[in-house]
């Protein structure tokens, strides 16, 4: 790692930055190849402003840990009951069953389980700590043009945290982007993304109404502070859609949204067309949070050829995945 004093001053925005600062993580990958350029290490910080009803990361709601249980591992033994200091855990009709309301995941059940059916998920870091982390790769970021990509969750939900994280790494020489809805205010994503290298910025939908049916917010922030960026902060941008079939793959919407591209941010502006996967429906189960809002077949390799032809005819540099 490197010290403090080499310093990337080129773009005169040294900091001292606050390497104590803590914040929470709930992920954190190696040698990722689907964030941003290059060989990645993706950090995914606790917490998510948005409530998308296809959310493949429902662990990464809340900022605070959360426990998940494997009720396919669990043989019902009821060793864990005992080491509840809550009584959160019970059995009922031969099963066990955690009452969400009483757990404040403190992890003790965890050891007592030898089916390992139950984890904790989300542990809190130090901004220091993430960077060791990160920066034990950087000669695969260095020769590959990658670097760190912050990721979520919404990244902007811990303000003070990605923050720090951002300006370890520019001042480590390493280089970072960050992936966000930018559904916050204008204040914090300035304050916050004006040292990262990249943004990969996320557009759900065109329409207000389908924006907040479908993620539990409005998109005007959301269109205004991606125009912001471009404008103010000059961070390059990669736009990236998730593409919910029956939700935002209508000709409308698609129109809009690469004409919305091209005019508001430029047609040398990457457009990552991310298909819809099932991935991550086992993990509402896990949480006990009930069945997953939103369950569709993933789009087939013709509809996202479909769907890129869209924003070629728009001049934009479109491709599939990240
Ligand atoms: S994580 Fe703690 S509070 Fe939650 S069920 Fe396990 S022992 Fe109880
Ligand atoms: S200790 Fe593990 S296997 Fe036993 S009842 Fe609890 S969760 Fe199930």
């Amino acid at each position: 790692m490197k010290n403090i004093i080499e310093c990337d001053f080129s773009r005169g925005k040294f900091s001292m930055a606050d390497r104590n600062q803590k914040g929470w993580v709930f992920d954190l990958q190696h040698f990722s190849i689907h964030d941003g350029p290059g060989i990645r290490t993706t950090v995914f910080l606790s917490g998510c402003s948005l409530r998308c009803k296809w959310c493949q990361n429902p662990e990464s709601h809340t900022v605070k840990p959360v426990l998940s249980f494997h009720a396919d591992k669990c043989t019902a033994c009821g060793d864990c009951i005992s080491t509840c200091p809550e009584n959160a855990i019970y059995i009922e009709d031969n099963r066990i069953h955690t009452n969400r309301a009483l757990c404040t995941a403190c992890g003790n059940c965890v050891p007592a389980c030898p089916a390992a059916a139950r984890s904790i998920i989300g542990k809190e870091m130090t901004a220091a700590e993430v960077l060791k982390d990160a920066a034990a790769d950087k000669i695969f970021y260095d020769g590959s043009g990658g670097g760190v990509t912050l990721s979520g969750g919404e990244i902007l939900v811990q303000p003070e945290f990605l923050k720090a994280i951002i300006e370890l790494c520019r001042e480590a020489g390493i280089s970072t982007a960050v992936e966000t809805t930018g559904n916050a205010d204008w204040t914090i994503v300035k304050d916050t993304l004006k040292d990262a290298d990249l943004v990969l910025y996320d557009l759900k939908h065109m329409d207000p109404a389908a924006h907040k049916s479908g993620t539990g917010a409005g998109n005007k922030k959301i269109l205004e502070n991606i125009v912001e960026i471009k404008k103010e902060l000059k961070i390059p941008i990669f736009i990236r859609i998730p593409l919910i079939p029956g939700y935002n793959d209508s000709p409308e919407n698609l129109n809009k949204t690469a004409r919305f591209v091209r005019e508001e941010l430029g047609d040398d502006t990457p457009v990552n067309l991310l298909p819809y996967h099932r991935l991550g429906l086992g993990k509402w189960e896990q949480l006990e949070k009930g069945a997953a809002q939103f369950e569709a077949e993933p789009p087939s390799d013709e509809h996202m050829e479909y769907v890129r032809s869209f924003f070629v005819q728009y001049g934009l540099d479109a491709s599939i995945g990240g």
